[in-house]
Order: C-alpha cells, then sequence, then structure tokens
C-alpha cells in the first residue's frame, strides 16, 4: 500500500452517510445494557473509560459500580485518601490508571470548579487522559466530533476501508483519527464512537468477526474482497521478560502479619504486598534466601514452615513466577516506614497486586 495514503483516497466511493445511518441505527438497538450508559455524566464516562483501557466489560462492571458507589462525584473522589482509592482498583490491573485518575480529577477540582472540561485542550493536558480517552470523554458526554481510536476501532475500521498500515505504528493511528473526523456523524457523534466500539466488541472481534449479522457488512471492503482475518496488520510486539522471585507469609505470635508497600513509582507503585525478592539460584534453595533476605532486609530471624504454592502472573510484558512460603516471626518494632504488622481484619483494607491476593486465598485455604 502507498505509504502515504491519506484519508481522502481511503473515503473515495465510500458512502459516508450510509455507513453512518447503518452504524447509529444498530447501535441504537443493540447496544448493550452497561452501567456507565444511563447517563452522560463526564464522570462517569471518565471513570468507565479509564478501567475499560486494557480491560473486559465483564470485568470492568462490577468495579464501575462499586468505584461510583464509593466515588460518587469528582469532590469525592478528589477528596478520598490514595489508599481508598487504590483498594477499589485492587484487582482491576494497571494501577497507574487509578493514580492519574485521581490525581487528574483533583486538578479538576481545584482548577475547573469540578466541571470536566468539554474541550480538547484542557481535557487533555490532565494526566492520564490520552486521544483516545480525550475523544471518548468529548464525544459520549458533551457530542463534539472528536475521534475515540483505541484497537477495536482500528480492527474494525482497517476491516471496512481495507487499511493495511501497521496499526502498531503511532502513525497509524494519526490515519486513523483523520479518517474519524472525516467519517464522524456530526449529529450524533457519541452513537457514532460508541458504535465503532460496539461494533468491534460484539461483531467485528479479532479472529472470528460475525460478518453475517454485520450492521455495515455492505460497506465492508475487506469483507468484500474475503480478507476480514488478515486485518488489522500488526507487528509483533517484544517477547516478555521472565522473572523468578521468592516470597513469604510471615505472622508473629499473635497471629499478625507483616506486609510492606512497593515504591511509590514503576509497577504497582504503593500497592502492599507480602515480603519478596528475585530470586538467584548459586545463593541456596528459596527457603534459605527467604531467611536471610529478612534478616538483612528487615532484621527478623524467621522460622520457616512449609513451602506454599507457586504463582504465576502474567503483565502484558512481563511474567512473574513466586515459589511461596509460609514462615513465623517474633513480634518486634521493624524500623521502616514502609513496613507494617497487622491483623488479618486490618489486612483487609489494604490493596494488594492480583498475585499476592492469589498468595493469600491459597494461605487462607490451607490454613
Ligand atoms: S463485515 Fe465483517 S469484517 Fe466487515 S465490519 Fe462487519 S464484521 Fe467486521
Amino acid at each position: 500500500m502507498n505509504k502515504n495514503i491519506t484519508q481522502h483516497e481511503l473515503l473515495k466511493n465510500f458512502k459516508v452517510d450510509g455507513f453512518c445511518n447503518d452504524l447509529i441505527n444498530w447501535f441504537i438497538q443493540e447496544q448493550r445494557d452497561l452501567p456507565w450508559r444511563k447517563d452522560q455524566d463526564p464522570y462517569k464516562v471518565w471513570v468507565s473509560e479509564i478501567m475499560l483501557q486494557q480491560t473486559k466489560v465483564d470485568t470492568v462492571i462490577p468495579y464501575f459500580n462499586s468505584f461510583i458507589e464509593q466515588f460518587p462525584n469528582i469532590e469525592s473522589l478528589a477528596n478520598a485518601n490514595e489508599d481508598r482509592v487504590l483498594k477499589a482498583w485492587e484487582g482491576l490491573g494497571y494501577y497507574s490508571r487509578a493514580r492519574n485518575l485521581q490525581s487528574a480529577v483533583r486538578e479538576v477540582h481545584e482548577r475547573y470548579e469540578g466541571i470536566v472540561p468539554n474541550n480538547v485542550e484542557e481535557i487533555s493536558s490532565l494526566k492520564g487522559v490520552g486521544p483516545y480517552t480525550t475523544g471518548a470523554i468529548l464525544s459520549i458526554a458533551y457530542g463534539v466530533p472528536e475521534p475515540a481510536v483505541d484497537g477495536n476501532v482500528m480492527r474494525v475500521l482497517s476491516r471496512v476501508l481495507l487499511i493495511r498500515e501497521d496499526i502498531a505504528k503511532p502513525k497509524t493511528r494519526k490515519l486513523f483519527e483523520a479518517v474519524i473526523r472525516d467519517l464522524i456523524s456530526k449529529d450524533n457523534p457519541s452513537f457514532f464512537n460508541q458504535g465503532l466500539m460496539e461494533l468491534g466488541a460484539i461483531v467485528c472481534t479479532p479472529t472470528s468477526p460475525s460478518c453475517m449479522l454485520c450492521p455495515v457488512q455492505e460497506h465492508c471492503r475487506a469483507f468484500q474482497e474475503g480478507v476480514q482475518r488478515e486485518l488489522p496488520v500488526k507487528t509483533k510486539k517484544k517477547a516478555t521478560k521472565q522473572v523468578s522471585l521468592v516470597a513469604g507469609i510471615f505472622l508473629d505470635e499473635n497471629n499478625n502479619y507483616l506486609i510492606r508497600k512497593r515504591p511509590s513509582e514503576g509497577l504497582l507503585a504503593n500497592l502492599w504486598e507480602f515480603p519478596n525478592f528475585s530470586k538467584v539460584e548459586e545463593l541456596g534453595t528459596p527457603k534459605q534466601q527467604l531467611q536471610s533476605f529478612m534478616k538483612t532486609e528487615y532484621g527478623l530471624e524467621v522460622e520457616m514452615h512449609e513451602y506454599l504454592c507457586d504463582i504465576r502472573h502474567v503483565f502484558s510484558h512481563l511474567v512473574w513466577d513466586i515459589n511461596v512460603y509460609v514462615g513465623k516471626f517474633k513480634g518486634q518494632s521493624i524500623n521502616r516506614n514502609d513496613v507494617v504488622v497487622v491483623s488479618e481484619e486490618e489486612l483487609k483494607e489494604f490493596a494488594f497486586p492480583v498475585s499476592h491476593q492469589n498468595m493469600w486465598k491459597k494461605y487462607k485455604k490451607e490454613e
């Protein structure tokens, strides 16, 4: 394909109005009943769009409902303690989304009197609000014809318009944005964008698009040529990195548990976890390494019990393989402000990454 293909060439002889009508009418009739579609409150649209990044709709629904119950508006989220927000996000992953959302909401609270901005310039300057979220909030909450391009939308349009550009490249996203600026319904940009997203989610799916049920089939060039499964073109990501960890669930004589807070920057920042470290094969068995880690790191003589389980957690770029052990320590003050010793009841108030929640579940089952 010509490298410098433009949106004008792509839309030549394309029935823009017919496509928009078919898409929007289908969306009106077939859209799923989702909690964030009950009203157009920009705050709720914003929360839902952030939660839906990298996460399936079914997973998001209960999180969204409980998050909105706890933080029903800008003010309540702006004033909330970060630990409570992370707790509400616990298990949803990509925790920087929650931290960025809260700091952006605080900015809206302080700078814009609690009203989510309704223009590209202001809204896209908020933390964690990229071009996709900008377009989604502006079109859904305010009816502004702004593109909202994510992987789903690129898949659908690459098929409809037979676009063979590599969707992993940033400049391809720009091309899709330009196409949508010409294509988007100026009467109903909200349903146009939501219709594209919905079509990608339930009809034009990655491996087995349901073309026979598709409302825009007559407009779809990939379908006409029988190449829908070859699109979109996407170069493969780099191999994921594998990390071997050893972790310990340690309790004292009063059945209190030792947990620590992760650093405030980087992966899973500010979440809580059981003590753990990267295993070094040459330094002995995992059990021995854990014992000396607790001594050097926290000054604790621990009594090791049994091996508990292995936990594997797969991130988008990284895999953790964790050997988990249980042990005891003698209660004493630990001079570190990233460590607390808490009862089982108190432990429930802290937000843990999924891998550590799974360790805990396994531990409770075996207890
Ligand atoms: S006809 Fe098939 S490939 Fe084309 S948009 Fe519809 S589901 Fe996707």
